[in-house]
């Protein structure tokens, strides 16, 4: 996954004694330049109606609303409107109110979040859980913090881990080297190459963009062999896959052999907030030493009664998970059928194809504006120049009426859009 790169700061003639600079005009160069790239962001501005995901409410810039169909969220489950979920949240906030009243050293832990924190040990087979405020942070945190308390710790790292990944070992400090994406040989070479030194291979279970997922049981088996510690992201994959949700580490049967496993609350929990599980002492030496874990404010008991609700139910509950294969199964079969260029995948996300910026921006907007459907245009930086989609994550509610009107919107839009069809090949442009 490339990095992404700050804009150059703009040109402008250096102020004077006592004379401002153009600041704002450095912003505005830096926007234009995203604009003239073509990869410009605009948000949809969207109310989630609860109880009838996913459906939601559009709010236009008129001001007018109007229903539309959510295709692209990643409350992969809908959780985030779960009765027991909801009901948690509402009753933790009554009890205990909403903020958490600062950092954990600050004001202490509060007792739902101790709470999911063995929850989540328990979820993963760990001996300790720690919560973050989001799976962002606890990768950043949790990964440099990691590896900077190993000395001449070289890291491995998948080439399309999240900035998130990049971002932890970045802080790190630490030697790192890229291994081509679940490429088992370059990372035995590599692995290899390093010798003695202590190493910790970084990578994700499913990756979100492609839907392809690692080879964890033989990446575990290659760590064994050259003594490496491993840490595995399973954000794109926590209460999806597993007989209770844990993971694909735990669907393999691998989930031991991985040293610490990350996830999110965000995703397939439908709330907010990261986490590590690990051994205690792992837990515990992050606790103590990661900024981002230190230096900001705990996540609210009320969100973290309704993650556990919601872990907790999805440890027992396959239904969801179930339903929510069969309907990424049968969005795919539709999708394909219609000769629309599905991206071959062997998990619920299903990425069609654009390959051009502006096009991808164009197929989202002409679903939004003429079929009330709502998907994200996925541009550069989060994929490669050139392999531009629109990524759909069907959910166990969306039914076969809304599978079959988002498989006539797509004809339609690839239609009025001369767009690609099945079997065009879509080349990473070059940098
Ligand atoms: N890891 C991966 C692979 C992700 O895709 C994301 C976010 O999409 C994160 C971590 C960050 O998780 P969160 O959204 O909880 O911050």
């Amino acid at each position: 996954m490339p990095v992404t790169r700050m804009p150059a700061a703009s040109k402008s003639a250096p102020a004077g004694p006592g004379i401002k600079a153009d600041y704002e005009g450095h912003f505005r160069a830096a926007l234009d330049r995203l604009h003239g790239e073509r990869r410009y962001r605009v948000f949809a501005d969207i109310e989630r109606i609860a109880g009838r995901f996913p459906t939601a409410n559009w709010r236009r810039a008129d001001g007018s609303t109007r229903e539309i169909t959510v295709w692209c969220s990643n409350d992969y489950l809908g959780m985030g409107q779960h009765p027991e979920v909801v009901g948690a949240l509402t009753e933790t906030a009554r009890r205990c109110g909403v903020g958490a009243g600062g950092t954990r050293n600050i004001a202490g832990n509060n007792s739902p979040l101790v709470d999911l924190e063995r929850e989540l040990a328990d979820l993963h087979g760990k001996e300790a859980g720690l919560v973050f405020t989001s799976g962002y942070v606890s990768n950043q945190a949790g990964i440099s913090t990691i590896a900077k308390l190993i000395p001449n710790c070289l890291i491995l790292s998948d080439a399309f881990n999240h900035n998130s990944m990049i971002e932890g070992v970045r802080h790190s400090g630490c030697e790192k080297r890229i291994f081509r994406h679940n490429d088992l040989a370059h990372l035995e070479e590599l692995l290899v190459e390093a010798g003695d030194r202590p190493k910790l291979i970084v990578f994700e279970s499913v990756y979100s963009m492609d839907g392809d997922v690692a080879p964890i049981g033989r990446i575990c088996d290659l760590a064994a062999r050259h003594g490496a510690m491993t840490y595995l992201d399973e954000v794109h994959a926590v209460g999806l896959y597993g007989p209770r949700g844990a993971g694909i580490a735990e669907r393999d049967g691998v989930m031991d052999r991985v040293d610490v496993i990350e996830g999110t609350l965000a995703k397939g929990f439908g709330c907010v907030g990261g986490y590590i599980t690990a051994s205690a002492a792992i837990c515990d030496a992050v606790r103590s030493f990661a900024p981002g874990f230190i230096f900001t404010t705990a996540l609210p008991p009320a969100v973290a009664a309704a993650a556990r609700a919601s872990v907790r139910y999805l440890k027992r509950s396959s239904a969801e998970r179930d339903a929510h294969q069969r309907q990424a199964a049968r969005t795919k079969a539709a999708l394909e059928a219609a000769g629309l260029p599905v991206l071959p995948t062997e998990t619920h996300i299903v990425p069609v194809m654009v390959g051009d910026a502006e096009l991808c921006k164009a197929a989202a907007d002409h679903l939004l504006e003429f079929h009330d459907i709502y998907i994200q245009p996925i541009n550069y930086p989060t994929v490669p120049r050139g392999t531009e989609r629109l990524r759909i994550t069907p959910s166990p509610f969306h039914d076969e009426a809304q599978i079959g009107k988002l498989t006539a919107a797509l004809a339609e839009t690839w239609d009025a859009l001369d767009l690609p069809r099945a079997g065009t090949v879509f080349v990473e442009a070059a940098e």
